[in-house]
């Protein structure tokens, strides 16, 4: 299990992270969601050794790491940009780890050659050994990066982005593998990227950084479907997220958040009796096929969006710049009470 207690990093005044909790448990896909900028980067490489945190302690069960040197802790890291060697062979990438390391590097050419060939078999690409890395896909190179950290049997394996370099059919190919790799080896991964549908779809848990802190840590569904900060419920690309007291005095000071499935579009006035509702001007709508999104003003500036499956309709016709009551069911209402 791996622990950080109260992480925090500064760059003179950029606070880039503000007292992180967070653990990884054992044999576990763990996704870590954030914007750009918020931090991801920077708390892999602390975990890694690249840096030491300001603040805090970081402990693989129970063991303080922070302070030891990076080869010493076991820890395997794939790069944003995959970081290979161009010059070199796949299976020469794969090899140069355990050739190299500072700690226990192998001089013996079966072994490393063995041990090469299981870790090329471990993410499918078996017979790619000889390949320049010039002369394979984006899909392969990616590949050639994990192997290279697994061969060296790594206590977790951290990725940073590592889908960020892939179109979009690979990525989804990835997503299954990366999975299936992993629940092989037994070996927890921390898979860090910006995309919601990545996290959700990648995650046995799901933690999202936010402010320099992580605000919520869950299972994908949970975290989808009960928030329970403003910042995780924002971070899910799937609630509105507004100031309660456009609903009326009750919910005045608080910040609350309704799901876009969950939100009706009626005429002024006519929202049923047992709904909150509030005020807001139809901007404009787009189209995605089976689905589509529809986009509305409070009277604050707050944007809002409603979406709508093709299968089940339920908005009617909107008229750009007009005046509409948004009004959904109290069960529909999350409220965050002075979270930040
Ligand atoms: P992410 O990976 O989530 O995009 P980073 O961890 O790279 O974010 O960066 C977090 C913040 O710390 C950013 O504001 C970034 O500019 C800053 N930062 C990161 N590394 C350095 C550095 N070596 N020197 C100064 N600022 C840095
Ligand atoms: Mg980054």
């Amino acid at each position: 299990m791996l622990t950080l207690s109260q992480i925090s990093r500064f760059y003179g005044d950029t606070v880039a992270l503000d007292g992180v909790d967070f653990v990884v448990p054992e044999d576990t896909y763990m996704s870590l969601l954030g914007a750009s900028g918020s931090g991801k980067t920077t708390l892999l490489r602390l975990i890694a050794g690249f840096e030491e945190p300001n603040h805090g302690e970081i402990s693989i069960n129970s063991k303080r790491i922070d302070g030891q040197a990076p080869h010493l802790r076991d820890i395997g890291f794939v790069f944003q940009n995959f970081a290979l060697f161009p010059h070199l062979s796949v299976a020469e990438n794969v090899a140069f780890g355990l050739r190299y390391r500072a700690e226990n590097p192998l001089s013996n050419n079966s072994e490393i050659l063995d041990r090469t060939q299981e870790a090329l078999k471990l993410v499918g690409l078996d017979g790619f050994g000889h390949r320049g890395v010039g002369a394979i896909s984006g899909g392969q190179r990616q590949r050639v990066a994990l192997a290279r950290t697994l061969v060296c049997e790594p206590r977790i394996v951290l990725l940073d982005e590592p889908l960020g370099a892939l179109d979009a059919n690979l990525r989804a190919r990835m997503c299954d593998e990366l999975r299936a790799i992993r629940e092989r080896l037994g070996v927890s991964f921390l898979h860090v990227t910006g995309s919601e549908t990545e996290a959700l779809t990648m995650g046995d848990e799901v933690a999202v950084l936010a402010n320099g802190r992580i605000t919520q840590s869950d299972a994908p569904d949970t975290l989808f479907s009960q928030p329970r900060t403003a910042e995780a419920a924002r971070h899910m690309n799937a609630w509105n997220t507004f100031d309660g007291g456009l609903c009326g005095d009750a919910l005045s000071n608080q910040e609350i958040a309704v799901r876009f499935d969950q939100m009706e579009v009626c005429a002024p006035g006519t929202a049923p009796q047992d709904h909150l509702s509030l005020k807001a001007q139809y901007l404009t709508g787009e189209f995605n096929g089976p689905t589509a999104l529809s986009f509305f003003r409070a009277s604050d500036g707050s944007l809002l969006q409603i979406i709508d499956h093709l299968s089940q309709p339920r908005l009617p016709d909107l008229i750009e710049g007009q005046d509409y009551d948004l009004h959904f069911s109290s069960n529909a209402l999350r409220q965050f009470h002075g979270a930040a």
